[in-house]
């Protein structure tokens, strides 16, 4: 079985007067992540999961942060076309995990409907998408509020496989 894994890692800042987009769900927060496209931080660590095991390069080889096509972006959106390309690979995804650090907002409340959001895309029943989230204990840009992280991780097979 060609088995495949991919980690995937990703940081905004967080500013005033941008929304709050994670998992494809807009949280309701009095900062927003800083980025090209909607900064939505746990989709692009799945992208570059989901690239980085399909053997595809990474997020801003396929989508470059100065073209102007991807500003404001919806992230599911490019992540639909990262699974375009896994399934012209005949790659499948058998599971996804996901680690947010963020030190505020809390994250918990808003699992359910970023899984709802996200396994459809991503082709996974509900259990097959670990959404899990940490502070960083106050601690660094992170712990100071300033920024949010993620990683993640999946394993690819190919699609029809056991
Ligand atoms: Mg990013």
């Amino acid at each position: 079985m060609d088995t495949r894994i991919g980690l995937g890692y990703d940081l905004h800042r967080l500013a005033a007067g941008r929304r709050l987009v994670i998992g494809g769900v807009e949280i309701p927060f009095d900062k927003g992540l800083v980025g090209h496209s909607d900064a939505d931080v746990l989709v692009h660590a799945l992208i570059d999961a989901l690239l980085g095991a399909a053997g595809e390069g990474d997020i801003g080889g396929l989508f470059p942060d100065d073209d102007p096509r991807f500003q404001d972006a919806d992230s599911t959106a490019l992540l639909k076309t990262v699974m375009e390309r896994l399934r012209a690979k005949r790659l499948a995804v058998r599971h996804a995990d996901c680690v947010v650090v963020a030190e505020a907002p809390k994250i918990g409340p808003h699992v359910a409907a970023m899984k709802k959001t996200l396994t459809p895309l991503l082709g996974l029943a509900p259990d097959r998408l670990g959404i899990k989230a940490k502070t960083n204990e106050g601690t660094g840009l992170i712990g100071e509020g300033g920024a949010i992280a993620c990683w993640a991780v999946v394993l690819l097979e190919p699609a029809g496989g056991q």
